[in-house]
């Protein structure tokens, strides 16, 4: 079966361009149409027959605070499920955007989150999760607790998508395989027991922020060097900063690895 992974946004926390830089690349963000213009990173997955120019099913990775107008630009009318990464500001903040999508499903929208991640969840949007005086028009949504070990797998409409851990810093994080893909944002490292998950991938997702090394996320180089180690057939680079122009980079780059922007689509074997 093809699905199509589409990139809703390219972008690191903070987004490109980036409140009060004048740099050059965040100049050019500003421009419209520009590939610079990077909004907070997340991805939807959409498989399955379609009908009314509509694909059967669409998964999110992450809803973070550019989801309103990610869904609008990309004309996203629902969405079956939501898979989070981790619970950071710039993964979370769009959840509440699901409500006009939530109340056309009687069941609500499914969201999978490990432990650490539905906590915050619930904390930030303590009123959609009260089960006393609940606010009357808050999403209705439902966290389904996830396993945290490598490999644990959650079938979805016929489609496994498989928990990658990553390192977020001294963090532990999902990443996430589905078929042929998978994506790895906010990613400092990838532990031993992972890597067998990531074997005969047609499209890697990996995060590279910057040039220079960084705490929490993958650089650019580190990310070149782990397409080489993973040696999938084509390799896009996520979670950008403003560090990164978009035209000269992928300039520099080999021809299987470029870098993502929004709105970017990919084709791909799922199940
Ligand atoms: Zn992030
Ligand atoms: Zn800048
Ligand atoms: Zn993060």
């Amino acid at each position: 079966m093809v699905a199509t992974l589409t990139f809703l946004g390219s972008g690191t926390s903070m987004g490109v361009p980036t409140l009060g830089c004048t740099c050059a690349v965040c100049t050019d963000a500003r421009l419209p149409n520009s590939p610079n213009r990077r909004t907070r990173p997340s991805i939807a997955i959409s498989y399955g027959a379609f009908s009314n120019g509509k694909p059967a099913h669409t998964i999110l990775i992450d809803t973070g605070p550019d989801f309103h107008h990610q869904a609008i630009h990309e004309n996203i009318t629902a969405v079956d499920a939501v898979l989070y990464t981790h619970a950071h500001a710039d993964h979370i903040l769009g959840m509440d955007d699901l409500r006009p999508l939530s109340f056309a499903r009687p069941e609500g929208i499914a969201l999978y989150a490990d432990d650490d991640t539905a906590k915050v969840i619930e904390r930030v949007f303590e009123y959609t999760f009260r089960t006393v005086d609940r606010y009357p028009t808050s999403a209705r949504v439902k966290i389904h607790r996830t396993a945290t070990a490598a490999g644990t797998a959650l079938s979805l409409f016929g489609v496994d998508f498989i928990r990658v851990p990553v390192n977020h810093g001294s963090n532990t994080i999902a990443g996430y395989r589905f078929g042929s893909a998978a994506y790895l944002t906010d990613m400092s490292g990838i532990p031993p027991e992972s890597l067998p998950l990531l074997e005969g991938l047609d499209i890697l997702v990996l995060d590279a922020l910057r040039r220079e090394p960084h705490p929490t996320h993958s650089h650019l180089q580190q990310s070149i060097e782990l397409v080489e180690k993973i040696s999938p057939r084509r390799a896009f680079f996520t979670h950008i900063s403003h560090d990164l122009d978009h035209r000269t980079t992928n300039a520099s780059l080999p021809a299987h690895i470029r870098l993502a922007h929004d709105g970017l689509k990919l084709e791909f074997e799922i199940a």
